[in-house]
């Protein structure tokens, strides 16, 4: 039985970081100007922080100005937005970045709201989400910006495929599906209420699946040779009893990936897909904002 072909996110973003890199200091020789990030982390959550730290790491690594707020659990909704107000004014911070979830009893919709949608670059903000429902540029969400990177450098020309989205987000699964029907895919945003989901997906050229729901793809579900696009991080007990009664957890994603694999034509691993090219996107989405900040073709 043919094995599927493994899209390696770290060839991809390593790839994308680095042209981003290059652009930056072109930007620096030549106008001056070097790209600025500020990522907001409000409280301890632990996966958060390893994401804060790999995002400042690497956006300091591309040469741009990066500046990370730690604001304690306890922060209120008002002091947040006032860090925001106050890094949507600074003309050295070209992107922010609002860490996501935030702690219990604050609300994140007016906060994103009030972030300047030209310095979005999670592209959450409504005007960001409406530009691209409209196929009008603008800041794209970064996650779903890495999925159609994979997809068109492994599949190349995506125009006319069946594409199936397991999920309905705001933050992965809508903006993919958006952007696979700007790539002229057919697309069907399947989600909790999609009566008989295995056939939906047996349908799909390429399957995106964005649930956080460990291993709900099978592999029976996937249509032979198609794209499997995994973008879930669902964190499980080791298979191994004797790690798992050491309380050991690993990462898998929504995709039963071993037995997928046999099936697929592409597959994205967990980990090791989809998540490095989040950052590499977010890089991207900060040159993107200081470009056109400046007047400049981005
Ligand atoms: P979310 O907001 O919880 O959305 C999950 C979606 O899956 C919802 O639309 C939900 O449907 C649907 N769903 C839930 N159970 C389902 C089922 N049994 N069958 C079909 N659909 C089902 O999650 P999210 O923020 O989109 O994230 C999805 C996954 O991606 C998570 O594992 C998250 O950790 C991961 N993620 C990874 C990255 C990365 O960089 N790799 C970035 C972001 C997120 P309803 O709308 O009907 O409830």
């Amino acid at each position: 039985m043919s094995q599927a072909q493994i899209i390696d996110g770290k060839i991809y973003a390593e790839k994308l970081r680095s042209e981003v890199a290059a652009e930056v200091a072109v930007l620096k020789e030549t106008h001056g100007l070097q790209p600025g990030l500020a990522v907001i982390l409000v409280g301890e959550d632990a996966a958060s922080q390893v994401y804060v730290r790999s995002k400042g790491e690497k956006s300091l690594e591309a040469g741009m100005h990066s500046v990370t707020h730690r604001l304690p659990q306890a922060a209120t909704q008002e002091e947040i937005l006032a860090l925001i107000q106050a890094l949507n004014a600074d003309p050295k911070i070209h992107g922010i970045l609002l860490q996501l979830p935030l702690p219990k009893g604050l609300d994140e919709k007016p906060l994103i709201t009030a972030i300047d949608p030209e310095k979005d670059v999670d592209g959450l903000h409504v005007v960001n989400a409406g530009r691209l429902a409209q196929g009008v540029a603008g800041l794209v969400p970064c996650t779903p910006l890495g999925c159609m990177i994979l997809l068109r450098e492994t599949l190349g020309e995506l125009s006319g495929k069946r594409a199936v989205v397991v999920g309905r987000s705001i933050l992965v699964g809508r903006p993919i599906a958006q952007l696979l029907l700007q790539a002229d895919c057919t697309v069907t945003i399947a989600h909790s209420r999609t009566r008989d989901l295995a056939e939906v997906c047996r349908e799909a050229d390429i399957l995106v699946a964005a649930v956080g729901r460990p291993r709900l793809i099978q592999a029976d579900w996937i249509k032979p040779g198609a794209a499997v696009i995994d973008v879930g991080v669902n964190r499980v007990p080791f298979d191994n009893p004797e790690k798992a009664a050491q309380g050991k957890t690993k990462l898998v994603g929504d995709v039963d990936y071993k037995a997928a694999q046999k099936v697929a034509g592409w597959i994205t691993p967990v980990p090791g897909g989809v998540g490095l090219m989040t950052v590499a996107c977010l890089l991207q989405n900060t040159l993107i904002a200081a470009k056109r900040q400046h007047g400049l073709e981005a």
